[in-house]
């Protein structure tokens, strides 16, 4: 996504959460896992914030290191090894991250794979840069996808780790910025914050309380400018969202976007965004991405399996399709939306 818009998104969620006079929120900002990261921190002095903000961008930087896909670190190194398809031992900066990623996939059906980074670097989705405009190799695309790589290929024993299929490689795109979210909030808790927000990009986790009052997000509007709808956290919740809008280029008036469906190996194509709500930032990035995929005839059953309950997804009829909990939680813009399809309860 483009620097530009991301300010966008951000300026927006700070116009909802900085809005009462009454209360002072300090707030910080840095370019860390290819996207403009926002700290708020309320109730603390301002010195305290400082330098726990501080430590949560030193942080940010190293798990950026570490954690890149395709430039040299941790991760990168990682793959090498897999695709030599004998036992060896990651860098313990990107383990655990590894096998969170391989248990929700497992949950997601696949939806969420990880395991399918040679497809995306094919797509050209794989790089901070905006994509290449052209369509993939359809032969390469095809060749990937009969190979199916997947979390069931990937034997994690102690901290040792062996691929069984040549084609495994990790992209943590769809993941790492929840995971490193969490990783932060636990930070910010360590040292005794209790009221924040960390939004990546549009994508944010809150804990606590804006003051007296709840913390107020907004949901970008997945075609026009400004927000299709809000949401009022407290205690503590993620909200992530995927959109068609974020990476994408066209082709004979066509979107490709960068969220693929591991199945087809081409863009998921019934969706236009996912919005997740759900204590754990991993987690909700993680099902907002599996949702996608999923499209309006398989999420409640992907949402089910990853025990989603709060879910808002548009389909490309611009219908709206959401669980009940969260058809009581969201504050539609009026005039914004057209049908609202209610499904079952989730649990
Ligand atoms: P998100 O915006 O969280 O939905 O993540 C999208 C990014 O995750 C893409 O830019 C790819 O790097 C990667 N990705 C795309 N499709 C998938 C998928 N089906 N499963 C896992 N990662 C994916
Ligand atoms: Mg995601």
């Amino acid at each position: 996504m483009h620097r530009s818009r991301f300010q966008a998104v951000l300026l927006l969620v700070v116009l909802l959460t900085g809005c009462d006079n009454t209360v002072t929120v300090y707030q910080d900002r840095f370019f860390a896992l290819g996207t403009l990261v926002e700290i708020s921190i309320y109730g603390v002095s301002p010195a305290e914030a400082a330098r726990a903000s501080d430590q949560i961008e030193q942080e940010f930087l190293t798990m950026h290191g570490d954690w890149h896909a395709w430039q040299p670190g941790a991760l990168s190194s990682t793959n090498e090894q897999l695709a030599i398809l004998k036992p060896f031992r990651p860098d313990p900066a990107v383990l655990p991250l590894l096998q969170e990623a391989t248990r929700l996939s497992q949950l997601s059906n696949g939806l969420f794979n990880p395991a399918i980074g040679k497809l995306i670097a094919l797509w050209g989705f794989h790089d901070n840069a905006l994509p290449v405009g052209t369509l993939p190799d359809a032969a390469a695309v095809t060749a990937l996808v009969k190979q199916a790589p997947g979390a069931d290929d990937v034997t994690f024993t102690g901290t040792q780790l062996v691929s069984h299929n040549p084609a495994v490689s990790f992209d943590l795109g769809a993941f790492a910025k929840g995971y490193a979210i969490d990783r932060a909030i636990e930070q910010l808790r360590e040292l005794g914050i209790r009221n924040a927000i960390i939004n990546a990009g549009g994508d944010l986790r809150a804990i606590g309380e804006h003051g007296d009052r709840p913390w107020r997000i907004g949901i970008r509007h997945p075609r026009q400018n400004g927000i299709l709808a809000s949401i009022e956290i407290s205690g503590n919740a993620s909200v992530f969202t995927s959109g068609d809008y974020e990476r994408f280029f066209e082709v004979d008036g066509k979107r490709y976007h960068h969220i693929i469906d591991p199945r087809s190996g081409y863009p998921a194509e019934k969706t236009v965004s996912v919005t997740v709500i759900h204590d754990n930032a991993a987690t909700a990035d993680a099902a907002a991405t599996a949702l996608f995929v999923a499209g309006p005839d398989e999420w409640v059953e992907i949402a089910r399996n990853m025990n989603i309950e709060l879910v808002m997804l548009i389909d490309t009829d611009g219908v709206f399709h959401m669980s009940p909990a969260m058809q009581s939680r969201i504050h539609l813009e009026p005039g914004k939306t057209a049908e609202i399809r209610v499904s079952e309860p989730l649990s």
